[in-house]
């Protein structure tokens, strides 16, 4: 089974909305605060809150990510997060997160053995590392 058979983004953008938080790597850090011609320390302090002690991308009023405007206005460097979903790293450690995530994501068939699932979520993750 092939990871497009499990997954089919529909570009509603319900993922950048919720969802408890989206995580920034050092590496995201960096290249997007360069790209939005930030200081790596001020992009931080202000586009990001803290989650224990990983920073995640703040959200807006409206309760999507701070990045959001009808599109993902940092789509070439969004987080490594946003790049993979919903092939994360989470849905090895449990794979009932493939149900909770398919709840917020349309895009995301839940019909699948989660043995299958697992497996695509690998091969995904082998092919992302960044
Ligand atoms: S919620 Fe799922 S289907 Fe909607 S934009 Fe995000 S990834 Fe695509
Ligand atoms: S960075 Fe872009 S893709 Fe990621 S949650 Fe924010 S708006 Fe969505």
């Amino acid at each position: 089974m092939k990871s497009s058979d499990i997954f089919k983004c529909k570009k509603c953008g319900d993922c950048c909305k919720g969802y408890g938080g989206t995580f920034v790597t050092e590496k995201d850090i960096i290249t997007i605060a360069a790209y939005i011609k930030a200081d790596p320390e001020q992009f931080v302090a202000d586009y990001c809150r803290m989650s224990g002690k990983k920073p995640v991308l703040a959200q807006g009023k409206n309760g999507y990510c701070i990045f959001w405007e009808g599109q993902c206005t940092i789509h070439p460097v969004k987080p490594r997060m946003c790049k993979a979903w919903p092939f994360i790293e989470s849905v090895l450690i449990d794979v009932n997160n493939w149900h909770i995530m398919a709840s917020s994501c349309p895009g995301i068939r839940i019909d699948v053995p989660g043995s299958l699932v697992k497996e695509c979520v690998k091969k995904e993750l082998s092919k992302n590392h960044n």
